[in-house]
């Protein structure tokens, strides 16, 4: 409902991790979000799809345009679930010529420049869903999107330095196969990294304010939390 009704943008997020750029989960209004955030497409080393769903890829394939200089410069990566491809694509056929394709397999490691992205394990969620880990000069950086909760993603993801964490309920719906605060907080405690970025917020926590949130989990752990707003930079 929030992607629906645009009450947070959901173009995904940028990440400048030493020289390579990476957009991650280009959901709806991401070209125009880029534009106006004056990023340039075609500093793109990769797009990374998380999964399927369209608030993380409606974008993706004008994205690997753009990126491609609409296919007449083909480079960079598009790295994404096998279920993107096949057999109901999300990548369209037309496009996959202009980029170099990898599929994401539990456990895949990649280099990509001077920085090591790793797979760690398959998220639990309706369709084939990963998070991702950033071996970057400053330290490792985990992004834990959409998933319920089960405990394997804590050890999955521990020691890393910065965690950037899609939580999407205040109350668990089992139907849609989310975290909610309670349980993203027990990740933060558990991992405890240097900092944690909540996002991918529900309008239930938009209710319970997520600045109000992310104090209550700095307070509880010590870990310091920020929640995520639309067109915000961190620093890691
Ligand atoms: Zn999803």
């Amino acid at each position: 409902m929030v992607v629906l009704n645009q009450m947070r943008k959901s173009g995904g997020f940028w990440l400048k991790l030493d020289n390579v750029n990476i957009l991650h989960d280009p959901g709806p209004g991401s070209l125009v979000m880029v534009h106006q955030l004056g990023l340039k497409p075609k500093d793109l080393d990769a797009i990374i799809l998380s999964h399927r769903h369209v608030d993380h890829s409606n974008d993706v394939n004008v994205m690997t345009e753009a990126m491609t200089g609409g296919g007449f410069t083909p480079k960079g990566r598009l790295i994404v679930p096998s279920d993107c491809l096949f057999p109901d694509p999300v990548i369209l056929q037309y496009v996959r010529p202009f980029v170099e394709i990898k599929e994401i397999k539990k456990g895949l490691e990649m280099t990509l420049k001077d920085i090591i992205i790793k797979f760690p394990i398959e998220n639990k969620h309706p369709v084939e869903t990963y998070g991702v880990i950033y071996t970057i000069k400053s330290g490792r950086l985990g992004y834990i999107p959409d998933t319920e909760y089960f405990p394997e993603l804590v050890q999955a993801y521990a020691g890393v330095d910065f965690l950037i964490i899609n939580v999407v309920r205040m109350k668990t719906d089992k139907r849609i196969r989310h975290l909610n605060m309670d349980e993203a907080a027990e990740i933060i405690n558990k991992i405890r990294p240097k900092k944690a970025i909540l996002t991918h917020f529900g309008l239930q926590v938009l209710k319970s304010s997520p600045e109000r949130q992310a104090k209550i989990i700095s307070e509880k752990t010590g870990v310091e939390v920020i929640a995520a707003q639309d067109e915000v930079t961190i620093n890691f």
